[in-house]
């Protein structure tokens, strides 16, 4: 029986992608005054930078500002200027500092399925930023528990359904990453929603799932996750 649902938090309940998609774009621009080097390799060397240091920095804009800060640094010789370090400091207490906006129709669609099963917040970053947005959005009142969580994992999973004295089959967990909301859940045994954003950081694009996974269902929109989870429902008594 599917008893616990996990919800996501950015790019499933609220929108974040698109800001540090726009912080990137800005960080290119400006290593492009120095230095003639394609917006691809750029991109890859932040990227780069950014994964070297998660195990460091966890999750978050203040670690992609100092990875910003890191890569900008060493792209350019160490000719890049203290004004436009300035500013690449200044774009991620922007993103740290942008508004809390929810996708259309969440609200409606976390209280449908708090009707049937209990329902668990399970968001990773940096906890300032994460603790911040879940207050602004105004939906902490529909969870049973919010975990703010610094990587979602197996462990993580593992340790969130002991909590609740649950099986694995017993939770599904909704969510726009294959790779932290989908796969370590499917990986033991659980199910997944998955809702795809429009915008994607690379990193969350890696996965190791197959095309047709039968523990999993994919939506286009909120509106259509409480069928989803209903769907899932009948397979979990299966
Ligand atoms: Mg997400």
């Amino acid at each position: 029986m599917l008893q616990l649902i996990g919800f996501d938090g950015d790019d499933t309940l609220w929108h974040s992608e698109g800001y540090y998609q726009a912080a990137q774009a800005e960080f290119q621009a400006i290593v492009g005054r120095y230095v003639d080097v394609a917006d691809g390799e750029v991109r890859q060397r932040m990227l780069g930078t950014e994964r070297r240091n998660l195990a460091l920095f966890g999750y978050g804009a203040k670690g992609m500002a100092l990875s910003m800060v890191e890569t900008a640094i060493t792209i350019t010789d160490a000719r890049v200027s203290a004004s436009d370090i300035h500013r690449l400091v200044a774009i991620g207490k922007e993103v740290l500092a942008h508004p809390v906006e929810l996708l259309p129709g969440i609200r409606e669609a976390v209280a449908a399925v708090a009707e049937h099963h209990e329902v668990v917040l399970i968001t990773k970053g940096d906890l300032f930023h994460q603790e911040k947005k879940v207050k602004q959005s105004g939906l902490s009142g529909l969870f049973h528990r919010i975990e703010i969580v610094s990587e979602k994992d197996a462990g993580t999973y593992r340790r969130v359904l002991g909590e609740f004295a649950l099986a694995p089959a017993q939770f599904a967990m909704v969510g726009n990453s294959l790779r932290s909301d989908i796969e370590p859940v499917v990986r033991l045994g659980g199910w997944g929603v998955h809702m795809p954003y429009h915008v994607t950081w690379e990193h969350e694009l890696e996965n190791g799932l197959g095309e047709d996974e039968p523990h999993v269902v994919t939506v286009d929109a909120p509106a259509q996750i409480p069928a989803a989870v209903a769907r899932l429902r009948v397979l979990a008594v299966d």
